[in-house]
């Protein structure tokens, strides 16, 4: 291999691409007639060269068809996104409560207290039976509510209370009281052994109300 073969090698690339000078040709054309070796360099290459745009076609597909992917991942990310916060929306209308509306669901008029022996129920019927839960609190003799406002003094507690909460949805929490029209009960306290309660109310804590059902020496 002369000297002159490492040039040519050098520009075969740029010959094959033809991307090399008039005179660079030229030296590569003349050097070729006579060098077997140098011809067969040239020849792999223009192999390689007209396999090339075949290649071009595959990476073009590959990179399609990550785009694709790409796409699709992101559609997916998006739409999952989409339906968690839904999702979450419809979860926390769901879990997340509220007083129940006492014109609207007629609360206290489907409220009465019963006896069994010395302890005290609440009956819970009509629409007021779709409550989620029933709120505890006691109140004071200042008219303080635990639970509801700081005021509230534990020294003066005279009362219990309950206010009915539901969902924030209202279908989820009036569908129940279709097949509860028997009401139901909710053990109250013993009214021997806590002395100190007076009364049992509904409490409106909205309009911080109570509603009495029950109080001491009138209606046990
Ligand atoms: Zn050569």
């Amino acid at each position: 291999m002369s000297k002159n073969c490492d040039m040519i090698k050098d520009l075969l690339p740029l010959y094959a691409d033809d991307v090399c000078s008039d005179e660079s040709r030229k030296a590569v054309e003349e050097h070729i007639k006579e060098c077997a070796e140098c011809k067969g360099e040239l020849d792999k290459l223009r192999r390689n060269v007209t396999v090339s745009p075949k290649n071009d076609g595959e990476v073009l597909k590959r990179i399609k068809r990550r785009l694709r992917i790409e796409k699709l991942v992101v559609g997916i990310i998006s739409v999952l996104a989409v339906c968690g916060i839904l999702l979450f929306g419809l979860m926390y209308l769901i879990n997340t409560d509220k007083s129940m509306d006492v014109e609207k669901y007629n609360i206290p008029d489907n409220l009465h207290v019963t006896m069994h022996g010395s302890e005290l129920y609440l009956v819970v019927n009509g629409e007021a039976a779709a409550f989620w839960h029933a709120f505890p609190t006691i109140s004071d003799a200042d008219g303080d509510h635990m639970g509801y406002g700081t005021g509230f003094d534990s020294e003066k507690k005279n009362g219990y209370g309950i206010t009915l909460k539901q969902r924030k949805i209202d279908s989820f929490a009036i569908s129940k009281m279709l097949d509860d029209k028997n009401g139901c009960e909710i053990r109250l306290f013993d009214i021997e052994k806590n002395t100190k309660m007076e009364k049992f109310f509904y409490y409106d804590d909205v309009n911080d109300k109570e509603y009495i059902l029950w109080e001491r020496g009138t209606n046990d």
